[in-house]
């Protein structure tokens, strides 16, 4: 996903008492791949070795990781930034405190699912999914083009055996909740 003019950046706005919920991070440190993020201590080389950080003005790691464990719960789960991570690894691999940190996006974001939080792009993207098969719709133009090269025509979906699959994992659900907040 790209960073658009509308995007909310609510990583930066002030901090609200009312807002930090100091469970969280204690949830967190019982889910699978967040167990030690009590270990960070903001040295910050998530955020500089992060490629998608380099190019992006919203999309901190160490930010997120701080924001989970002071309790932001809301505004994490909702933040826009939480879905730029491109799960490279290289936060893991380098962070001194082995904190699981592309782990620890991806337990964010599976909360951020739960609630329905979820950026319409890969709504759209997991509906297409579960229609046809294919995460994009494949154009008409694009079939003509490959009989024209007399390249075979491509395989046929089964979303059915997509669906089947994916029920186990809560998908359907997930993907048919609507978002809570405004710009999902
Ligand atoms: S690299 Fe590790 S210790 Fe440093 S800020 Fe990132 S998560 Fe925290
Ligand atoms: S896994 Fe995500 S947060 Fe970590 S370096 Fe790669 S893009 Fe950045």
């Amino acid at each position: 996903m790209t960073e658009t003019a509308t995007q909310k950046d609510s990583t930066r706005d002030p901090i609200k008492a009312s807002e930090i919920d100091p469970r969280f991070k204690y949830e967190l440190v019982k889910m699978h791949g967040s167990e030690k993020i009590l270990k960070c201590f903001q040295c910050g080389t998530c955020t500089s070795d992060c490629p998608v950080a380099r190019f992006s003005d919203s999309y901190r790691p160490r930010t997120l990781i701080r924001m989970a464990i002071l309790g932001l719960r809301e505004r994490v789960l909702k933040s826009d930034a939480l879905w730029l991570c491109a799960a490279c690894f290289t936060c893991t691999d380098r962070c001194p405190q082995d904190v699981e940190v592309a782990s620890v996006i991806r337990v964010l974001r599976n909360l951020a699912a739960e609630k329905g939080c979820v950026p319409q792009v890969f709504k759209d993207q997991a509906g297409s999914v579960l229609e046809s098969g294919y995460a994009y719709k494949i154009p008409e133009l694009r079939a003509k083009k490959r009989e024209s090269q007399g390249l075979p025509p491509l395989p046929k979906g089964n979303p059915e055996s997509v669906r089947k699959s994916l029920k186990g994992v809560k998908f359907l659900e997930t993907v048919e909740k609507k978002g809570e907040s405004s710009g999902k």
